[in-house]
């Protein structure tokens, strides 16, 4: 029935085999893989299957994936018709090695469009990244991960080596434990940005990035024109009121429901960094509010924490926060860890903080 289903939809058949295999028949296993292949690949790639696109996941955690697929209904037609998938660690069982590791060189399919998620943590993801972006005529780097080392950056203020010892050798269940060195890739000792090792065409950022601009991105490129992405901050979209600095001259720790009625609309709600709540708006991409009328943590009454990353490419949300405070007339020297304010944009180098050893 599957072979006849790929012939209504103009596939030959051939592309489809089905073999019983037991667990405890690994020749026959091999042998099935091997000769399917030779047979799929014999009848050369699929034509007017869309543009091809290879995918691939770094130091993620699979959430800007899971983004995509939020593109929801709309996300059908451009899977189905519009993109040819030839690599997806994510989606598809695709060997680096050939899929019965014959291969010596890890090798990913030529495509039209990469997009890779993830920063680079390890020498892993630093050869993956590589061959992406010799076998990508576009590459994308989608989610903050991506662009700007997201939430595994936050290592890189601290001692490469003291993180490691305090993530692989603290005491636990697993008695003596030791960092791992056998079959396992290298740390870099920090996390890098996409951009940091090869050259990007697209960044979205977002922790996830907005499923609305995966698929603004992706329609552009499909429709060959510039994609239409916001370029203002996240204050900028916010439809809180604003009454003006005075309030408060320390930042609040966020332990305690900011004031707001929950029957009344957001815009009713006072500004959460006029309340004293450390809210990056001021510093921060928008993007998220885009299909939602509002930021998505504010509609949620919570600060933003600043995932979209800087405003302007180059910014520093760490720095920009603090002239944010003070022309709010909060005192920086109240804010007790300063760099958290980095926790989604801590791995480019310009964003770097220093380390503490
Ligand atoms: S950007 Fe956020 S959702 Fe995407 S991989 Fe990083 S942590 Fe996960
Ligand atoms: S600081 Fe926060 S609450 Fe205030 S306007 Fe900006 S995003 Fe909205
Ligand atoms: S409000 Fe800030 S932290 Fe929340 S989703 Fe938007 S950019 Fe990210």
């Amino acid at each position: 029935m599957i072979s006849d289903l790929l012939e209504d939809y103009g596939l030959d058949r051939g592309r489809f085999s089905l073999h019983w295999v037991s667990s405890a028949e690994p020749d026959k296993f091999v042998a099935a893989v091997t000769e399917t292949t030779q047979r799929v690949k014999a009848l050369g790639p699929i034509k007017d299957m869309g543009v091809t696109t290879a995918m691939e996941w770094l130091c993620s955690c699979s959430g800007c994936e899971i983004a995509i697929l939020n593109i929801g209904e709309a996300l059908v037609p451009i899977i189905t018709e519009a993109l040819d998938i030839v690599h997806s660690p994510v989606l598809m069982d695709h060997k680096y090695f050939g899929q019965t590791g014959e291969g010596v060189e890890l090798t990913i399919p030529e495509a039209v469009v990469g997009i890779v998620t993830g920063g680079v943590n390890n020498t892993e993801h630093e050869e993956v990244l590589h061959e992406m972006r010799k076998k990508c005529q576009v590459l994308i780097a989608l989610g903050s991960c991506a662009t700007g080392g997201g939430i595994p950056a936050l290592m890189n203020g601290m001692n490469g080596v003291e993180t490691l010892q305090q993530t692989q050798e603290t005491p636990s269940t697993d008695a003596g434990a030791t960092i791992p060195t056998i079959e396992v890739p290298t740390l870099l000792g920090r996390v890098y940005a996409c951009s940091e090792i090869v050259k990007v065409d697209m960044e979205l950022p977002g922790c996830p990035p907005n499923p609305a601009l995966i698929a603004e991105v992706i329609v552009s490129l499909l429709e060959n024109r510039a994609p239409n992405l916001p370029t203002k901050s996240v204050c900028d979209t916010c439809p809180t009121r604003r009454e003006g600095k005075g309030a408060v001259t320390e930042v609040k720790r966020f332990i305690s429901n900011a004031e707001f009625d929950p029957a009344q609309p957001i815009s009713d709600m006072r500004c959460l960094l006029e309340q004293g709540y450390m809210c990056m708006g001021p510093v921060t991409a928008s993007g998220c509010a885009v299909g939602r009328g509002a930021p998505s943590c504010i509609a949620a009454r919570v600060p933003c924490r600043g995932c979209f990353g800087p405003v302007q490419g180059k910014g520093n949300q760490m720095l920009d926060m603090m002239n944010a405070l003070a022309s709010n007339g909060i005192d920086y020297s109240s804010v007790v860890d300063r760099r958290s304010l980095l926790r989604f944009s801590g791995a480019h180098g310009n964003l770097r903080p220093a380390k503490t050893k």
